[in-house]
């Protein structure tokens, strides 16, 4: 991953977006394998400099290069490949940006191209809500969501059975026309998607009757997520390809869910440790004890010792959450704080007397040395 991509455009590490997209557009239509047949080299050189573009023509991931030498960046964007399952992140991402441009680049070129365009389907946001333990120790959840699908029963030419179309006469299946227009500089001719098809290149001859000729059909699908151990509050996971279908022949939209992780009663996260904090009698932390300390797998002793500071934080190894894609996981500490009680009785308060009296203050050496400490403020 040492490529430099603004190398690769020929652009400075301060251009601009405009410059970005300018010199990208250049190279593309240069090395276009379309326009390059004699030219071997001209293929690795296209995919480099589209390789190039997809990370500086897009802000977060050129921030993420530019910060990291990786698109991904150290965040959690960063989650794709190797997982399995879902299929979550990775794969390369058609853009609107890019969609634009080769738009132009096929116009540009007598839209021989016009079947290969890359239409995509938009994307689905749903935030998901999961418990704090959910979160730390990993879950499946179903989610329903309403979204565009491919027309099973045509296999989205819209046409009865998928075979009652016919090649547009019009455009002869390319989707594209020429035509011209009349303005006042005079006659030019321009090129444009077809009207007669739609710009999908086929006629219709009888409409399939479960989409009504549209190729596509609105749907409530329930989709089985599985959220990954350690994932955090506010977190996205991104389902390659279980978005929106496209209303035309292209790649699925992406499903990204939001995450949001619900209130604990007692336990806060930071990272993958989790923290409690306890008011115990000062008895206890004088005389020592145990009390129960919630945990994910259920409740757990913690012994106090005799003579425990309050606001001691005890350490409880392993009893975190999970970090993601790893095995290990983090810790519980658990903050110890004295109550004191909200009443005595007048015997009682005699026997605490007698006690304040019989602890000497050189047993109290942070109080002591605070006693010793001059009081005027400099
Ligand atoms: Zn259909
Ligand atoms: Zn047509």
């Amino acid at each position: 991953m040492a490529k430099d991509y603004y190398k690769v455009l020929g652009v400075d590490k301060n251009a601009s977006e405009d410059d970005i997209k300018s010199a990208y557009r250049k190279l593309a239509k240069k090395y276009h394998p379309d326009l390059n047949k004699d030219n071997p080299d001209a293929a690795e050189k296209f995919k480099e400099v589209n390789e190039a573009y997809e990370v500086l023509g897009d802000e977060t991931k050129r921030k993420n290069y530019d910060q990291f030498g990786s698109a991904d960046g150290a965040g959690f964007s960063g989650f794709g490949g190797g997982n399995g399952g879902a299929g979550f992140g990775g794969g390369f991402n058609f853009s609107g940006g890019f969609e634009d441009i080769f738009g132009d680049i096929f116009s540009a070129f007598g839209g021989q191209r016009a079947q290969a365009r890359a239409y995509r389907g938009e994307d689905i946001n749903v935030s998901l809500n999961i418990t704090l333990k959910e979160a730390c120790l990993g879950t499946t959840k179903n989610i329903t969501v309403g979204k565009i699908e491919t027309c099973a029963d045509c296999k989205g030419t819209g046409a009865k059975d998928g075979k009652e179309y016919v090649s547009c006469p019009d455009c002869k299946g390319m989707g594209r026309v020429r035509y011209q227009q009349n303005t006042i500089f005079g006659t030019t001719i321009r090129e444009g998607e077809c009207q007669t098809c739609g710009g999908t290149g086929k006629v219709i001859k009888e409409k399939c009757t479960t989409c009504g000729g549209k190729g596509y059909t609105r749907v409530q699908k329930t989709i089985q997520v599985k959220v990954p151990a350690g994932i955090d509050d506010d977190q996205i996971l991104r389902m390659g390809g279980q978005g929106n279908a496209p209303t035309r022949p292209g790649q699925n939209g992406d499903l990204n869910i939001r995450i949001n992780v619900m209130q604990e009663k007692l336990l806060t996260r930071k990272g993958n440790d989790l923290y409690l904090e306890v008011y115990v009698p000062f008895t206890t932390l004088l005389l020592g004890g145990t009390i129960m300390v919630p945990t994910l797998e259920g409740e757990f002793e913690l012994e106090i010792k005799e003579l425990t500071q309050s606001g001691t934080v005890m350490r409880i190894k392993n009893k975190g959450a999970k970090i993601l894609h790893k095995e290990t996981r983090g810790d519980l500490l658990v903050t110890l704080k004295a109550e004191s009680p909200k009443s005595l009785d007048k015997k009682t308060k005699e026997v605490l007397k007698s006690i304040q009296d019989s602890i000497s203050v050189s047993n109290y050496p942070k109080y002591k040395k605070y006693t010793e400490t001059p009081k005027d403020v400099k």
